[in-house]
């Protein structure tokens, strides 16, 4: 069954994947110095979590320079707006472009493929080759609201090396309930399934509790504001909601905010990820635990960062240089699809595979490990 309905549900086409057929990759940015006055990100040692007004021009947009220090190991920048749409206009560094939407409006561009969200949200590096530079960082915001009033541009720094604690939430909602299973084992099962992938990080699921619609719709005003309903006194911790089902999807088991989402930030509107319990029922009518942690944490590795390794038609792939990737030579039923049995040997066991399978889906690659183990909110 279809893990999730991340490209589908935002509407402006939050690509999912990529590599054939997108735009040349981005020329050499051209020479970049911050003014003297501009910050350096961060504190050395440790992460830090900083917030910067984004002032929108008549255009919408919105710039900032930071100094990237010598010892940054990961960044997260995320441009929050209400509930508006945002997107990063561009991103750039001296002689090195990274973001620019003025020639890649849809997102189809390695590494990134960034585009408009709620509370759009990059993270670098996002592969091998993505990680920032010492030395200036111009930021250029983008807004779809009116520009009213300033948005925040929320900069969630790393210095110092990969590793610590993730911690996770699974948040029931109102009325949600798991026919044979309980939240407890939900949880327990999360965790195995995120030791299983080999990560060298601590991870730590909790559960919690929120008032809330238990068939929200994918998408739309209610949604968004249940993203941002769980506000834990910790804000590294991420929030999974777990609901009912998705009214009018109701085979859709999972959304993650974005890739990747908002995290650090309680509160935003891409902030957490949604599970949906009746999808992952058994013929005989109980949750299928085994199943919805993976899901769980198919949208976490969405959440924080992770593209499909292999996307439906098997001629999309992540821009990670160590994933297997499964091409559409596979195909063997010839339905145009790639199925996980098809492509058991070249990836199908991916956690980040794009479709479920029959046998379990635990396995991750180093630079995927390495992309999540160097997350800010990794503490
Ligand atoms: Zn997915």
């Amino acid at each position: 069954m279809l893990r999730h309905a991340l490209r589908a549900s935002i509407a402006l086409g939050l690509a999912c994947g990529g590599g054939g057929g997108g735009p040349e990759p981005l020329p050499d940015a051209g020479p970049l110095a911050c003014p003297t006055e501009a910050p350096t990100i961060g504190s050395a040692g440790t992460t830090s979590s900083e917030t910067f007004p984004l002032t929108w021009g008549p255009d919408g947009v919105a710039a900032v320079d930071l100094v990237v220090p010598d010892d940054l190991t990961a960044l997260a920048l995320v441009a929050e707006d209400g509930t508006d749409y945002t997107a990063f206009w561009s991103v750039r560094q001296d002689n090195r472009g990274l973001v620019d939407l003025d020639t890649d409006p849809d997102g189809l561009r390695a590494p990134f493929y960034h585009t408009w969200n709620y509370s759009s949200s990059l993270a670098f590096p996002t592969n091998e080759t993505s990680a920032l530079e010492p030395g200036c960082l111009r930021v250029e915001a983008l807004t779809d609201g009116s520009g009213a009033a300033p948005g925040v541009l929320h900069v969630l720094s790393r210095r110092r090396a990969a590793g610590g604690t993730l911690r996770v939430d699974l948040v029931l909602v109102g009325a949600t309930e798991l026919p044979g299973a309980t939240l407890d084992q939900v949880a327990a099962e999360l965790a195995t399934v995120l030791d299983a992938t080999g990560l060298a990080i601590t991870v730590e699921v909790a559960t919690a509790a929120v008032d809330g619609d238990p068939f929200p719709p994918s998408d739309g005003a209610e949604t968004l504001a249940l993203r941002g309903s769980y506000r834990p006194a910790d804000p590294s911790r991420i929030p999974i909601y777990v609901i009912q089902g998705f009214t009018g999807e109701l085979d859709t088991l999972g959304i993650a905010g974005g890739i990747p989402g908002a995290n650090g930030v309680p509160g935003a509107a891409s902030a957490g990820v949604l599970v949906a319990v009746d999808p992952h029922l058994t013929e005989g009518g109980e949750v299928d635990v085994l199943v919805m942690a993976e899901t769980a944490a198919h949208e976490l590795g969405h959440q924080l960062g992770l593209f499909h390794t292999t996307e439906a038609e098997g001629t999309e792939h992540d821009p990670i240089g160590d994933t297997a990737e499964c091409d559409a030579s596979r195909d063997d039923d010839g339905d145009g699809d790639v199925s996980a049995e098809e492509c058991a040997e070249t990836g199908g066991r991916n956690l980040m595979f794009w479709v479920s399978a029959e046998f379990p889906q635990r396995e991750l690659s180093a630079w995927q490990r390495r992309i999540l183990e160097l997350g800010p909110v990794v503490r």
